[in-house]
């Protein structure tokens, strides 16, 4: 079992729409109405964030919770790619495509 920890800050995934610790989560900045992936988390811009797994990859891609947050309509594959790098980056890979 997990152990809940108050010190860390919970911060909600767009697709799931649960509360997780932040280092759970890969963060998304808008930059304009384009989301780019933030690895340090330390970039400036409206953040957002997204569970670290496949399951919640493909839940936002289905919900097109991105559009919502990007406030325009993005590519299915743009997106799909776009997490499938983010996922690589914190984890170094994880097949989140679906042929
Ligand atoms: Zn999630």
């Amino acid at each position: 079992m997990r152990r809940h920890k108050t010190t860390k800050p919970m911060r909600r995934c767009i697709a799931c729409r649960e509360s997780k610790p932040q280092d759970e989560l890969i963060r998304f900045v808008l930059n304009g109405h384009d989301p780019v992936v933030d690895i340090d988390g330390r970039a400036e811009g409206r953040g957002f964030y997204l569970c670290k797994s496949a399951e919640c990859a493909k839940t936002a891609v289905k919900r097109k919770a991105f559009n919502r947050v990007c406030k325009r309509n993005l590519d299915e594959n743009e997106i799909s790619s776009l997490i499938e790098q983010a996922l690589n980056s914190y984890q170094g890979g994880m097949d989140v495509k679906e042929s």
